[in-house]
């Protein structure tokens, strides 16, 4: 069996859906492939947050990626706007300066990025694949202009885009970090996102607490890692949370350019924490190049 494309993306994550998506309404014939739709992209809840981490750095083109992020989004599921990031007293004035460029209001010893905000990602996937040419097959081998599938099969295509995340980086060599995440869903809800050490958004509380791994696996939870997520949810909420269930996903972190070309074409991926937000704008980015 041969399946040929203009473009072949590899990957249904919210980074290979979102480019296929793109060139499909550009009148490219793309094809998606991939094993499943979504693997670290099926987490509950994702924010989209350029304000990162305890240190409150801005994320690359963070600005810019919001912007497109909100145009992309908001045309497949409904976005939850508002996030509210707790400021310790001391780290105030240098946000301040951060935020010049960002919609914000202070509110409560923290700040309120009023146009970051968080969806659920799964009926965002779901909405993203609607009507678009998609093959399920695992594939074992990237032989440009051939991906090469289980069971025997290929797929054709004059440009081949890798969007595998971590779980198919070996078949491109990729050296990055494989950063395992937990999230709880909980018996409660959080209309708006609060995010310190840990977030909390929807009835979702997640963060990460193992280290990064060189290769991909899927941890089971450990004990100090529910701990840790129901201590920073105490922190901010002033209680514990009960917990409903737990998901596991790892986040896959190369250093930058996260858009690059590889033989046979280019790979979009490595993004760490900020998928959601970068995936609209460098899928945009890319898409202007076919
Ligand atoms: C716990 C946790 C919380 C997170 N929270 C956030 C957040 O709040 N905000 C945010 O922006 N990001 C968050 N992230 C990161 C975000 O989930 C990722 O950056 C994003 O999902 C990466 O998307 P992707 O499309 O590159 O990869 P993935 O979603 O991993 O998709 C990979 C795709 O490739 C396919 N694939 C891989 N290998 C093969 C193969 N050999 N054959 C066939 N198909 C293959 C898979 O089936 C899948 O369809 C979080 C991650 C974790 C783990």
């Amino acid at each position: 069996m041969l399946r040929e494309a203009e473009v072949v993306v590899l990957g249904a994550g919210v980074v290979g859906l979102t480019l296929a998506r793109l060139l499909w309404k550009r009148g490219r014939k793309v094809l998606v492939v991939a094993e499943a739709l979504g693997e670290a992209s099926r987490v509950p809840v994702a924010l989209v947050n350029p304000l990162r981490g305890r240190r409150f750095t801005l994320a690359e083109e963070g600005e810019r990626a919001l912007e497109a992020a909100l145009g992309f989004y908001s045309r497949f599921v409904p976005l939850h706007l508002g996030v509210f990031r707790p400021v310790p007293e001391k780290d105030r004035p240098k946000v301040a300066e951060r935020l010049a460029s960002l919609k914000h209001r202070w509110e409560g010893g923290g700040v309120v990025l009023e146009e970051a905000f968080w969806l659920e990602p799964r009926p965002l996937l779901e909405r993203l694949a609607q009507g678009l040419p998609f093959l399920r097959g695992r594939v074992l081998a990237w032989e440009p202009p051939y991906l090469r599938l289980e069971g025997g099969g290929r797929v054709r295509g004059e440009v081949l885009v890798y969007a595998g995340g971590g779980r198919g980086a070996h078949l491109l060599a990729l050296e990055g970090r494989h950063i395992p995440g937990l999230v709880l869903t909980l018996l409660d809800y959080f209309p708006r996102a609060l995010s310190y050490r840990v977030y909390l958004a929807g009835a979702a509380l997640g963060g990460s607490y193992l280290p990064g791994e060189k290769g991909y696996r899927l941890p089971p939870p450990t004990e100090g890692e529910v701990d840790w997520l129901l201590r920073g949810a105490e922190a901010l909420l002033g209680y514990r949370p009960q917990v409903a269930s737990a998901w596991r996903g790892v986040r896959f972190r190369l250093g930058a350019p996260h858009l690059f070309p590889v033989e046979g074409g280019w790979a979009l991926t490595g993004f760490g924490s900020t998928g959601f937000l970068h995936a609209p704008l460098l899928a945009e980015r890319l898409a202007a190049r076919f």
